[in-house]
């Protein structure tokens, strides 16, 4: 259980599991989110260029993407190991993840699906109460998600990489099911 992708909708509990893995793991969690959303915080170049396409709910540029992930696969901590929480995100991404970890001779271990019903990802959301989360903008991140992230199920599912756990149980027993599934 080294190398990880979680797929899912915003709101499914990625970042949350992904906290709790990578820690009993010792390895790297990698959020793309996090990452641009500190970067609009402190106004770098990246950030600038970010914060219009995330307040509106849209995926920011590939290039930008590639470009911190690929920086942050190469950081001390992520050579025991990584969880990538929010990317890829379209199919462009996930082929371009392909070639990025052939060119470092690794691969993922699994793709974990987190499964969750649309009207409890809108209520999760609302109840948060980021930026980014007013009932609109989540109502577009989830058609987003749905025309762009979805299809890498079945990219994920026909390498057979593919793994899936219900994301609408508690955070334990979410925690529990993956934890059998990936270890
Ligand atoms: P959520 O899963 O709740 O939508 P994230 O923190 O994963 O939240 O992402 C928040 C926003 O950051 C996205 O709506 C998008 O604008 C941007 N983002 C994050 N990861 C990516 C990515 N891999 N490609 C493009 N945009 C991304």
């Amino acid at each position: 259980m080294k190398r990880l992708i979680f797929l899912g909708p915003p709101g499914a509990g990625k970042g949350t599991q992904a906290s709790v893995v990578a820690k009993g793991g010792d390895i790297a969690h990698i959020s793309t989110g996090d990452i641009l959303r500190a970067a609009v915080a402190s106004q770098t170049e990246l950030g600038k260029q970010a914060d219009a396409f995330m307040s509106r709910g849209d995926l920011v540029p590939d290039e930008l993407v590639l470009g911190l992930v690929k920086e942050r696969l190469q950081q001390p901590d992520a050579q025991k190991g990584w969880i990538l929480d929010g990317f890829p995100r379209n199919a462009a991404q996930a082929e371009a993840l392909d070639q990025l970890l052939q060119g470092i001779g690794q691969s993922p271990d699994f793709a974990v699906n987190f499964d969750v019903p649309d009207e409890v990802l809108v209520q999760r959301l609302l109840s948060r109460g980021r930026k980014d989360d007013t009932e609109e903008v989540i109502r577009h991140r989830l058609t987003v998600y749905r025309e762009k992230t979805a299809p890498l199920i079945d990219f994920y599912q026909s390498r057979q990489k593919l793994v899936s756990v219900d994301g609408n149980a508690d955070v334990e027993q979410v925690n529990q099911h993956l934890t059998s599934l990936i270890s």
